[in-house]
């Protein structure tokens, strides 16, 4: 077996434990007589791995009672319309664009109101961050939509942007779990769990219980907040495998000292890698400093063709999934908190010598 360093944005490495308790698991479930795959989403064996996913999702995050918790599906591109489905009451929303899912974020919430961009980083590429301040938000507007972690440009929000006292809505898809968030900052926290937490297919999202109930007559009943947290996600048949890994995903963090010590190692990871191309001749970082992703790190070398033979070569050598986004180009490391502290150093020392070898 080799197991390479797999630098995909999603879906993307999940912790090596998880994946071998997974396969012990797979073929019988505890003494079920079966896999979680098999079995139905309404037993009591299932309920119980339900309902201990959700308890340590929320010891992880640190998420207060009075916030439901949905597991869905859909992918975050189906919140992209749930959002404002739901959460438009005067049918005016903001919106902060700041790369490529905002954008598209943004875009679907015209469809059903007025959406307003209230600060955009195109100018530039959306290498940065745009500041926020609460007299950009319009007084009567139902909440302010942002992407936390711009995975495409590989840009983050420096610190939970200030909206006063409007809901804000957040994207959180490539960098939940990733380190502490005060949830209560937020009125409704979605995230794809491809990124960090579980296979594709499910959905998560952390909604403050007010907020639910206000959705249009005209809603799908899927995209309902409140159908779905009536029911306990169990309206459907949930997304129930991809719910069991996150739940082992989530005990791994758990055991592994939470999310200080994810954001801890995730702060060293990304440390070696822009240390290193601040430092290089060859590579340049994209995205600017102070609205930096610890998750995605992005870079280019200025000449497509000597970034496509970096990806061929990283490839050949272990290091995959290098490839930047087809929109933008370049390389873009995806560094997860399942990629361990080794696979990010022992990527830096190859940068280093492609570095010696084509100058
Ligand atoms: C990947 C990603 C999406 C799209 O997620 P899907 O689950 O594929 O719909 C949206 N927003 C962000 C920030 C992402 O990283």
């Amino acid at each position: 077996m080799a197991r390479v360093y797999n630098f995909s944005a999603g879906p993307s490495m999940l912790p090596l434990e998880v994946l071998e308790t997974a396969q012990k698991e797979l073929i019988e479930f505890q003494d079920s007589g079966m896999s979680v795959m098999e079995m139905s989403h309404r037993s009591p064996v299932y309920d119980a791995i339900i309902k201990e996913t959700e308890a340590n999702f929320r010891k992880l995050m640190n998420i207060p009672d009075n916030y439901k918790v949905l597991f869905l599906q859909g992918g975050a591109s189906t919140q992209f319309a749930a959002v404002p489905l739901n959460l438009m009451k005067t049918g005016k929303a903001d919106y902060v664009v700041s790369g490529q899912f905002s954008g598209k974020a943004f875009k679907e919430a015209k469809k059903y109101g007025d959406a307003k961009c209230i600060a955009t980083s195109e100018d530039k590429t959306f290498s940065y961050i745009p500041e926020i301040t609460p007299d950009m938000v319009r007084e009567d507007a139902d909440y302010v939509h942002v992407c936390y972690n711009n995975t495409i440009f590989g840009t983050k929000f420096p610190e939970v942007p200030n909206v006063g006292d409007k809901v804000l809505v957040a994207d959180m898809s490539s960098c939940i779990t990733s380190e502490p968030v005060d949830v209560t900052k937020f009125g409704v926290i979605y995230a794809g769990a491809q990124k960090n937490m579980a296979p594709a297919g499910l959905t998560v999202v952390i909604i403050r219980e007010d907020l639910m109930g206000n959705a249009r007559e005209d809603i799908p009943t899927m995209l309902d907040y409140k159908t779905m947290a009536d029911n306990d996600s169990m309206y459907n048949t949930p997304p129930c495998y991809a719910i069991y890994i996150a739940g082992l995903v989530y005990k791994w963090a758990l055991e592994n000292g939470g999310l200080e010590a994810m954001k801890e190692r995730n702060e060293k990871k990304a440390n070696i890698l822009y240390d290193f191309l601040d430092n290089s001749t060859l590579f340049k970082p994209t995205a600017e400093k102070n609205s930096r992703s610890m998750m995605n790190v992005c870079f280019v070398t200025g000449d497509a063709d000597l970034d496509k033979k970096f990806c061929k070569e990283a490839s050949e050598a272990g290091f995959v999934n290098l490839k930047g986004h087809r929109s933008v180009g370049g390389m873009r490391a995806s560094i997860y908190n399942a990629m361990p502290i080794e696979g990010v150093e022992a990527l830096a020392r190859f940068m280093a010598e492609f570095e010696k070898n084509n100058k």
